[in-house]
Order: structure tokens, then sequence, then C-alpha cells
């Protein structure tokens, strides 16, 4: 069935809090393990049906966030989704104190109950409403940034769309372009400030009532972080400090070679050749198009795969106004349908689109089969493995999109890719500061946060830009407003991805059969336990940080 065919309801809060009570009391009283089993099988079909219905809104809410009807819904599910939230809680509880839970156990495997086991922790009747209002907080910062029409060169431009000029050939072009995009933050300056203040104190309350000390560990559960901790995140920052910001520091000298300017400021950052990234070739319809005859030729899985997209019109990609900004990949349950937005804008950002969210529409459609909402995604730093692995196994298809300039356009992906690492560290301690001392003033906030970027990325240079000299950059990163924590997982996986693709250079076909096998196991399993099935080592091991930067510096230092 074709996405716009999908019918949408909205749920009845009042009959699912009903029907969910009375399974869960069911499974409580269960006599059988056969009968505790058909309630968790009744009490899934309830969630199935919120989750589609959720699923659809969100979908057409952001294909369009002027629609009245659509932005109405979704504020119904701001206010619903934490209630729904509560009633997994509860089946939550009768799951792990079940008498049959050994045999739930056997059927469901264990990382059910792992999963069971944190969620408990992180939820209290007594925190609803602050979960209600810390989904309005984060609303108010996406209506924000969507809502963005910033005048560049005489023309109103939604932010992804600037962001392709901020990636011009030419420099006084992608100079001016940043410096709007950043002038749109500035005179958003305190907004932001105030949005995020507030959802800083509100989740340090949330933590509190819940018994932590800080919303940090309170982070880590709600993400279902269940073997890995802080400290090891802590670690991992400091090998990639030791390891790989050295070379990313001595990588930015040639790239300022290249660029034939003598010092890099910060608009310069990511552009990595002096005619510019290349971009692709064609326009939207003709790189879906060539993505087709990529997936075709990959494996018969992905071409099943996105044969399934292209018919049921499960791909939203063209950037207009009123659209939220970015891309995701979101999973329609009832229609086992999963589903790619994006804003394309004529840069390698497209393709990246068709390859990254396609990489996590693959994986969520291989594991379809599973039917326990739970193992649909796994956690999401294993999620972002999938999608970036899913990048560099497209590389040998490359001249589809960008002919002549393929292997430019791999020097520039990979390239970009160990540059966006230190950045992604920065964003990750930054929340492990603001979240140990929530009290601090918002220009504390900002103060730390230049003193981080100086620690990862000490080359940086703004440009007498005082917006961002005052700390300013992270207010257009979405996911510290939105998603505490989540963003470390761009790193983890990203040292995944790395792995997957220094395996491709040489051993293609059992790489890829190893992905395959990571996209089928989908979230029945804990992170490094999927690490594990895919044959891939710890990127909380010090050599695989070193392992990794050395592979990816010498091609990078070869093909430059
Ligand atoms: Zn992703």
């Amino acid at each position: 069935m074709k996405f716009s065919q999908f019918v949408y309801k909205r749920p009845d809060l009042t009959q699912i809090q009903s029907q969910f009570k009375e399974q869960v009391e069911q499974l409580e009283r269960a006599n059988s393990a056969e009968k505790a089993k058909e309630c968790v099988e009744k009490i899934n079909r309830i969630r199935e049906d919120f989750s589609t219905a959720h699923a659809i809104c969100m979908i057409r809410f952001c294909m369009n966030t002027k629609d009245e009807f659509y932005k109405k819904e979704k504020d119904y599910f701001d206010s619903a989704s934490p209630v729904m939230d509560g009633l997994v809680n509860d089946y939550y509880r009768a799951l792990v104190d079940s008498k049959f839970k050994d045999e739930l156990e056997n059927v469901y495997g264990k990382q059910l109950f792992s999963i069971a086991n944190l969620a408990i922790k992180t939820f209290k009747p007594e925190i609803l409403e602050d979960l209600i209002q810390e989904n309005k907080l984060s609303t108010q910062y996406a209506e924000l940034v969507s809502s963005a029409q910033i005048q560049f060169n005489g023309k109103k431009l939604t932010i992804p769309q600037l962001r392709a000029f901020a990636l011009s050939a030419d420099r006084t072009v992608r100079k001016q372009a940043s410096e709007a995009l950043y002038s749109f933050f500035s005179s958003n300056e305190e907004k932001s400030d105030e949005i995020y203040d507030r959802l800083v104190k509100l989740r340090t309350k949330i933590a509190h009532k819940l018994g932590y000390d800080s919303f940090v560990q309170l982070g880590y559960d709600r993400l279902t972080r269940s073997d890995y901790n802080p400290q090891m995140v802590k670690n991992l920052r400091q090998a990639i400090k030791e390891h790989l910001v050295p070379v990313v520091t001595k990588l930015r000298d040639k790239q300022a070679e290249q660029l034939g300017v003598g010092k890099l400021k910060y608009y310069d950052l990511s552009v990595i050749l002096r005619e510019g990234n290349p971009r692709p070739m064609g326009n939207e319809d003709e790189i879906v198009l060539r993505a087709k005859k990529m997936y075709e030729e990959m494996s018969n899985e992905t071409a099943e795969f996105f044969n399934f997209m292209l018919e049921n019109e499960l791909l939203d990609l063209k950037s207009r106004d009123g659209k939220y900004p970015g891309g995701f990949c979101n999973f329609v349950v009832n229609y086992k349908s999963p589903f790619i937005f994006a804003n394309f804008n004529g840069t390698e950002h497209d393709v990246e689109v068709l390859t990254h969210e396609a990489g996590h529409a693959f994986q969520v459609y291989r594991s379809r089969h599973f039917d326990i909402l739970e193992y649909h995604w796994p956690t999401l730093e294993a999620c972002e493995i999938h999608s970036m692995s899913m990048e560099f196994f497209a590389w040998p298809w490359m001249e589809y999109f960008y002919g002549e300039k393929a292997q430019k356009a791999q020097l520039v992906h990979l390239w970009g890719a160990l540059n966006f690492i230190p950045y992604g560290v920065c964003v990750d301690e930054f929340q492990h500061y603001v979240y140990e001392t929530p009290n601090a003033t918002p220009k504390e906030r900002r103060k730390l946060w230049r003193e981080i970027e100086k620690t990862y990325m000490p080359e940086i240079d703004y440009d007498g830009n005082k917006f961002l000299e005052n700390g300013g950059r992270w207010h257009q990163q979405g996911h510290i407003f939105e998603d505490p924590f989540y963003y470390i997982d761009y790193v983890l996986a990203q040292i995944c991805a790395f792995q997957f693709w220094i395996r491709s250079l040489t051993d293609k076909e059992n790489a890829f059969r190893d992905y395959v096998n990571l996209c089928d196991t989908g979230g029945s399993l804990p992170f490094t336990k999927l690490l594990n099935v895919a044959k891939l080592s710890s990127p909380f091991e010090e050599r695989t940080i070193k392992f990794v930067t050395e592979h990816v510096f010498n091609w990078i230092n070869s093909h430059a």
C-alpha cells in the first residue's frame, strides 16, 4: 500500500487505557506461561496500533509543519505518548515480576527484560506531567528552526537550503551563507538559551524524582545503554583526543593547501576541495533512479528493499517551505513500512541521505519479522552503524552519482566522516557538563562549550564572528535540545562503519554478509553483543581508535 493510502485515526486513549490495564492484570494473574504469552501478544497489538498512528502523524506533520490537522494531532501525541509510556511501564513491571519470567525469556530473549528493567527505572507516574512539558519544550525548539526563513541573496531560504550555499566553492558565498545562518541563531540566542535552560532544569528535576543524582545516568538509561557507562565514554573521548584529534589537525593543513587558503576559517571546514565538494549529477528524480540501480546491483536483499520503498512511495526527499528540516527514517509498524524523510539541496548531502537513511530503512525492513516492537530497532548507536556503513558499502557505485568525480566524492565523504568525530565528541562532553552542573547560567554554558571546542578542534577560527566566539555554535544542534546524550552514538557508529569500510576494501562479500546479519538481528541484542554478530571491534578499546584512525589517514593522505 502507498503511504498516501495509509489510514490515520487518532487513537482513543480512554479505550486503550482500559484495554491495556485489563491485559496487564491478566498477565499478573496468568496461571500458565501460555496465558502470559497471550497477554503479551495482545498488549503488543495495542501498542502497534498506537505506534502506527503516531508514526503516520509525525511523518505527515514533518512533511508540512503548517498543516493544521496534523499539527493538532502532533500536539495530541505530545500529551498522549507519555501516558502510553506509563502504560507500557506497567506492562514491563508485570513482565519482569511474572511467575513465568523464565519461560517468557526463553520465547522473547533476554534483551526484552533488560529493556523492561531500564524503562522501569526511568519512569514513575509522578513524572508524567514533566514528560509532557519536556515534549512541549522540544517542540518549541523544532518549530523555531523549521519556521526559519533566512534572507540570502534576495531570497528567503530554509535552513537546509541555506546550508547548500554554506558549502559553496566560492569562498565569499560560503562565508556569507554561514554568517546568515548564524545570524539567525544569534538573533534567537536568548530564546534558544531559555528553551534549553528550562529543558535542563526540568530533566534534572525528573532525575531527582526518580532517585538519580543527576540527569546523566538517567539519560543513559533512557537510551537503554545497558552495557556501557559514562566512564567508558569518557575514556573513548580521551582515546580520540590522543589518537584522532592530532591526525585531523594535521590534515587541516593539507585541506587549507588544497583550498588555496592561507588559514582555514570556520566556513571552510566542510569544504574539502578547491573546486567545491562534487555535486551529484542530475535532478532529484534522476538521483533516485540511480539509487534504484545501485541497490539492485548491490545485493538481492537491497534490491527487494529499495523497490518496496519506491513502489509504496515511502520517500519524501524534496525540500520545501514549511517542511521540517533534516532527515530521518521512521517505521510504520502495521504496514511493515519504513519511511525515508529528507530535504534534498543539490549537494552531496542528497546522496548521503539515499545511503544513510536507506541504511536505517534497510535494517528496519530486515527486522520487520520480529513480533515484539522492542526488536524492530536496536539502541541508537547500533542503528547508526547500519546507516553509516551503508554509506561506505555504496562506494563502488559512486560513479552513478558523480561520474568521473566519484573518487573525489569518496575522498570528501571519508575525510568529512573523520573530521566529524572531534565535533561529535564536543557535543557529548558538553552535555555531560551541562547535566552535571544544571545550575550553570546560559552564559557559563556557552563559555564552556567554547573551551571544549578548543580542546577537540584547536584549529577552529571563527573569523571574528561574535556569536560563535561566544560559544553559540551548539544552538544549531537539535540533538542537544531534543535528544540528550544521543550524539556520541554517531561517533561510536562511525568507528564501526570505518571498520566495515576497511574490510570492504579487501573482502567486500563477507563484510556485506556480516552487515546483513547485523541488520537481521535488529534490536534483539545490546550494542556490544551486536558488535560480535557483525564481527566488529569495540570502539571502547583504545586500539580500535588507533587502528581505524591510521587506516583512514593513510587512505586520505594517498588520495588527497
Ligand atoms: Zn542516522
